[in-house]
């Protein structure tokens, strides 16, 4: 690209042109477009340009360009036909700091005019840095056949109305609405007014199709305790026709759905029987197509370990429009119940969320940096990976004594705490036989267990 294509700040300032035959004519035409002050100086001007200049559409002085003529202007225009007049008038020009065209000179021309589809406020600008002239002639026809003449009034008037449309929601709604507006069927409005009273009854129509179709929210539950479910994720479950739920969401929390909502257990669970996430999916899709506010309601954060994704691809497939809620994590309603926090000045600066097992079973992870003295790493669904991380820990030269601690239900009245060492986490969780969902925090100990080791410690120095 020889030639870069900016949109240059015209209103109000000066463009001056220098001549007055067909070359200049057929400038000023394009110039008189914009939103310039236009000077002509021409000592035989066209009668076109002495009528522009009577109706004040340009300003014409009857003699040739002298030096300080330009002044200002952020534009000059050589269009003398004739290539020592061009010369001369262009060397002045560019003395007084304008930037300057020559009118078929390439080669000394500072700027090119491209060519012009004008539906202002929309502006295509075709430029083919003179190689083809025929063809920027071509494709300026084509897109003036394609871009209807009301596009510069329909697009004024949609800019004015946008506020409004944004009532429609964020998205794929606000998109359709605008796409309906500029290319959909039916007559094409042709006065501001008319333009004006479409976009209103497109409105309505629209955010009536919006209210009746269905939607799909992405619902955070929280680890348990209904009082840590968000207000949002309340009403959302309130006004719900479906409630899609994990088998970890808990029987208060569904009692919180209207009576006559429908409830699906969807979940999957460990390693138990479980519903196909394909199958979750094409649920999913089937309600919110018949019309149903459709809530997805997963344990802790839907956007934590919850294949989430997979569900909002099956929603963007089909076409249905979808909220995410974030909710709790296990790991934020865990550590609350420990007393700790997940990241400490001069302890930990980072912490890591891990899952035991991924689909291709025990997930595999930086076990060295895991292994680090310090290191704090949530695990999620770690039970029966406790054996392999153990020992993938050890073996990465993860200190024996580092505090592992298991907090069972977290958030719930049964919520458990189980705590040991990075040597005894097996035995010691088989023992405890845990049923519930359980959250596996490496390099942390319950604030009171911590103060016990701590003051052991310090005994054992002190003796
Ligand atoms: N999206 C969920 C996690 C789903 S994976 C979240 O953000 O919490 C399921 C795992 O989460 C369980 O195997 C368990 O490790 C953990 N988990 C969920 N609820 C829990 C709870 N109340 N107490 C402890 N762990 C929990």
């Amino acid at each position: 690209m020889k030639h870069f294509p900016i949109f240059l700040a015209v209103e109000g300032r000066r463009i001056v042109l220098s001549g007055g035959g067909e070359a200049a004519l057929a400038k000023l035409r394009l110039l008189m477009k914009s939103e310039a002050r236009i000077e002509v100086f021409a000592t035989e001007p066209a009668e076109e340009i002495v009528a522009w200049a009577g109706a004040g559409r340009l300003h014409l002085t009857r003699r040739a360009l002298r030096a300080g003529d330009v002044g200002d202007a952020v534009l000059f225009y050589a269009a003398d036909e004739d290539e020592g007049e061009d010369a001369r008038t262009a060397a002045l020009a560019e003395a007084e700091g304008a930037l300057v065209n020559i009118v078929d000179n390439l080669e000394d021309s500072r700027f090119i005019t491209p060519a012009i589809v004008d539906r202002d406020p929309v502006t295509v600008a075709i430029g083919t840095e003179g190689a083809a002239p025929v063809l920027a002639r071509a494709i300026k026809r084509d897109l003036e056949e394609r871009l209807p003449a009301s596009l510069g009034m329909l697009a004024r008037v949609g800019k004015a109305f946008r506020p409004l449309a944004d009532r429609l929601p964020f998205g794929r709604p606000r998109r359709d609405f605008w796409s309906d507006y500029y290319f959909g069927a039916g007559p094409r409005p042709d006065t501001p007014e008319a333009a004006r009273a479409a976009l209103d009854t497109l409105l309505d129509r629209h955010l009536a199709a919006e209210a009746r179709a269905g939607h799909v929210s992405f619902v955070g539950a929280g680890p348990g305790d209904p009082e840590l479910l968000t207000m949002k994720a309340r009403r959302l479950l309130h006004e719900a026709d479906v409630v899609i739920h994990d088998r970890l969401v808990t029987p208060e929390i569904l009692e919180l759905a209207r009576r006559e909502a429908v409830l699906v257990a969807a979940g999957k669970e460990g390693f138990g029987p479980s519903v196909a996430q394909c199958d979750i999916d094409a649920m999913i899709v089937e309600h919110a197509r018949e019309g149903h506010q459709v809530v997805r309601l997963k344990s802790g954060d839907p956007t934590v370990f919850g294949r989430l994704d997979e569900e909002i691809e099956a929603c963007e497939a089909a076409g249905v429009g979808y909220t995410v809620v974030p909710g709790i994590t296990a790991a934020s309603a865990a550590v609350a119940g420990i007393g700790q926090s997940l990241t400490k000045r001069g302890r930990n600066s980072e912490v890591r969320f891990l899952t035991g097992h991924d689909v291709a079973g025990f997930a595999d992870h930086d076990w060295r940096a895991l292994a680090a003295p310090g290191a704090v790493a949530a695990i999620y669904m770690g039970k029966r990976a406790a054996r392999f991380l153990q020992g993938r820990l050890m073996m990465h030269g993860a200190d024996a004594s580092t505090p592992v601690t298991v907090v069972e239900n977290a958030s719930r009245p049964d919520q458990r705490v189980l705590t040991t060492t990075l040597a005894d986490l097996e035995p010691a969780l088989s023992r405890a036989a845990l049923s519930g969902p359980a959250l596996t925090f490496l390099g942390l100990a319950p604030r009171a267990a911590a103060e016990v080791l701590h003051t052991q410690d310090l005994m054992e120095a002190a003796r």
